[in-house]
């Protein structure tokens, strides 16, 4: 275990990786190849960067703490690019033909990170490490209490799944829980239209109480929704929203 020679940004969500096995595992996990291209979101001081750089073809990392990407900067990969950015403001559109994407995502911002990818779509793949309780609602299936808007969205467009649980004693600093990393792959069936989708999943998901009828109360009284009306949101399937949004969109 080092320590780093720079101060910890909590408000960054900064827990580096401190164990080789670990890192190698979720590199592995990307499966690298040399002629890939790769965004890696929140390098730190490089953890996973400097295996990547020896096992792909092009790098961009999105990093927002200067005092880290100075660090990182004295590595001199040749094939890194950094990029001083909030990848939430970053456009993902500048990186050309498809992508593998990976991340020890700041836990802050995992969600509406995670949201961005889904909607963008070209990756070919992502290996992205969340605090577990978040992987678990991912995974989680319909029925179970863990099972909401962003399970809908990642199953709907994506076959996601657990590789493995990392203990939160592998980071410095350590943080409060365990975390986890999970594999997606995308979709290649015809999927519904990614705003559309979204804005009715989350309409569904508004009150997670409610029957359909209520939540969807415009869908409802047009009659369109009939089957689904006193069905809860946590009750139904990712195949049952796309079913929803077929009657409703498609009709
Ligand atoms: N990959 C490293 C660090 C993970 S910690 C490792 O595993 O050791 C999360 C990283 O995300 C930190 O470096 C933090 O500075 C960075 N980060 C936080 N918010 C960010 C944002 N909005 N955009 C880009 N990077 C961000």
């Amino acid at each position: 275990m080092t320590n780093l020679s720079h101060p910890f940004r909590k408000k960054w969500g900064q827990n580096f990786l401190r164990d080789p096995n670990t890192i190698t595992k979720i590199v592995n996990c990307l499966q690298p190849r040399q002629s890939d291209n790769i965004l890696e979101i929140g390098p730190g001081d490089g953890a996973l960067t400097r295996h990547l750089s020896n096992q792909s073809k092009q790098i961009h990392a999105v990093e927002i703490d200067p005092l880290l990407i100075t660090q990182l900067e004295k590595n001199n990969y040749p094939n890194v690019t950094i990029h001083k950015r909030d990848i939430l403001e970053w456009d993902l559109n500048q990186l050309k033909g498809e992508v593998k994407i990976i991340g020890n995502l700041p836990y802050y911002i995992s969600s509406p990170i995670l949201f961005k990818l889904l909607a963008w779509q070209n990756w070919e793949r992502m290996i992205l490490m969340f605090q577990k309780e978040l992987a678990q609602r991912i995974v989680s299936n319909h029925g179970n209490k863990s099972y909401g808007r962003i399970s809908v969205m990642c199953q709907v467009y994506c076959e996601v799944k657990i590789e493995f649980i990392v203990s939160k004693n592998v980071f410095h600093p350590k943080p409060d829980v365990d975390s986890a990393v999970l594999t997606f792959y995308p979709k290649d069936k015809e999927l519904p239209e990614f705003n559309n989708f979204s804005n009715l999943v989350k309409q569904a998901f508004s009150q997670r109480r409610k029957k359909l009828k209520n939540n969807l109360p415009e869908a409802y009284k047009s009659g369109k929704i009939e089957k689904w009306a006193n069905s809860r949101p946590e009750e139904i399937s990712p195949n049952g929203f796309i079913q929803i949004y077929n009657l409703i969109f498609v009709g």
